[in-house]
């Protein structure tokens, strides 16, 4: 059956890594049942929503290859979500509540002396007219909360398997705040019922909430969907990934050169029963990773992890089929790159000036003496494959020197660097007058 999924990110940041493992989670329902991907932006919270932050949300997922069919904003919906508030209130299932968050604190204390859970006491069920009234009076405002059914609700999380959620050890929820906003229980159920949501994948924070949206769901007439809780990404010390981590927001980075599916391949199989290897393409990693092979334990992210990642995807990219050179000089430092723009310093260091890469790295009287002797016997062009393999030959065997000895001397001198691409293909680069250049320079 086609699932219709939803990523429901609240545009009050950017996404990191561990949103992206949401969002990848649910694309991949959505792309191997032939369904669909909702995009639903909740931004109820008016003072922390940004457009920017949503702009931004839909630029990353892109850069992911993540095409939602479908784009809905909760702060346009705020008719819907009255409407719903309003069905509860009439069954007797929404009820005003007075208490100032001080008055709240106090009673969680009280019952936290006592040993015992600070669930709320409902006290605002039993207020006669005259009290509320009294209390209108004083100025206060009610604060809304849904009145949970006794019982617990169970459902077979595709990730953890059998849940039970016990509504007895759970606050009823606020669901309309003292102003009229909303917060985020009820929109979400609303508009998992109006989008048709067949499965809500998201984190393990929200495992609680499903028990409690359960009820709402049923108290609005509706069925369920199912739910899938996947564990949460954190960072090495065991702290939650969160979004003033910026660097590891996907702007950032997208914006230091990862490749896209190498932060897919990250978010999607660290903490699973798979090893952490670099996606084909996003439709393959949707055929390996399932969400019953997420694991129970947290998922720790690792940025050295990332950049390995990155650059297994960057070796195996082809070669650029338009120019040669161009492709030369691909196929000979790709092996060196963590990211594809490392390709310019290789270039930029092909076409620097010989004194340039003399003083990168300069040669010690035993190297000069190497490079003098290769210099000697470097031979003239066309040069081919063959070329460097019979001129380090006839050099070793002019000096004696071999192995290190003699490769790391000619390496200094033709790239300024101690270690680097091949240096067979990099001369036939060079050429032969900047060649000669170079081990001149390198030489005196
Ligand atoms: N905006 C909620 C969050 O980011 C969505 C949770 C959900 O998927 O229902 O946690």
């Amino acid at each position: 059956m086609p699932d219709v999924v939803r990523f429901a990110p609240s545009p009050t940041g950017e996404l990191h890594i561990g949103n992206v493992r949401t969002a990848l989670y649910n694309w991949f329902l959505a792309i191997s049942s032939g369904g669909s991907f909702v995009l639903r932006y909740d931004d109820t919270d008016v003072e922390r929503s940004k457009d920017s932050f949503a702009k931004q949300i839909s630029i990353d997922l892109d850069w992911l290859g993540i095409e939602p069919g479908r784009v809905e904003r909760q702060s346009e919906r705020l008719a819907r979500y009255d409407a719903a508030a309003e069905d509860l209130r009439r069954a007797g299932l929404l009820y005003p509540c007075y208490e100032t968050p001080e008055e709240l604190d106090r009673k969680r204390s009280r019952l936290r002396a006592r040993g015992l859970p600070p669930v709320y006491d409902r006290a605002a069920l039993s207020l006669s007219d005259a009290e509320r009234h009294a209390l209108e009076a004083e100025g206060r405002r009610p604060h809304w909360r849904f009145k949970l059914p006794a019982g617990a609700r169970s459902w077979d999380d595709l990730c953890r398997g059998p849940q039970t959620v016990n509504l007895g050890a759970v606050s009823d929820p606020i669901l309309v705040r003292e102003d009229g906003s909303y917060l985020y229980t009820l929109p979400s159920v609303v508009d998992d019922i109006d989008f048709t949501v067949t499965t809500v994948v998201r984190g393990e924070d929200h495992v609680t909430n499903s028990g409690v949206q359960i009820a709402i769901f049923e108290a609005l007439g509706a069925s369920a969907p199912q739910f899938a809780h996947h564990n949460l990404l954190v960072r090495g010390d065991g702290e939650p990934l969160s979004k003033r981590d910026n660097p590891l927001s996907i702007r950032r980075l997208a914006q230091d050169g990862y490749e896209p599916l190498a932060v897919a391949s990250l978010a999607v199989l660290v903490g699973t029963s798979h090893p952490v290897a670099p996606g084909e393409s996003l439709d393959q990693l949707a055929k390996t990773v399932a969400l019953k092979d997420v694991s129970r334990g947290p998922a720790t992210f690792d940025p050295a992890e990332l950049k390995r990642l990155n650059a297994a995807i960057v070796h195996a990219l082809p070669a650029p089929a338009t120019d040669p050179r161009e492709a030369l000089l691909w196929t000979t430092v790709r092996d060196n790159l963590t990211f594809r723009g490392d390709v310019n310093l290789w270039r930029e260091r092909l076409e620097a000036d010989a004194d340039a890469i003399s003083t990168a790295s300069p040669l010690s009287g035993d190297e000069k003496v190497i490079v003098s002797e290769a210099l000697a016997l470097l031979p003239p062009e066309p040069w081919d494959e063959a070329t460097f393999g019979a001129w380090t030959k006839a050099v070793r065997q002019q000096t004696g020197a071999k192995g290190k000895a003699l490769f790391m001397p000619l390496r200094k001198a033709l790239t300024g660097a101690d270690s680097g691409p091949e240096l067979g293909p990099w001369m036939r680069l060079l050429g032969h007058e900047a060649t000669v250049a170079r081990l001149e320079a390198a030489a005196t």
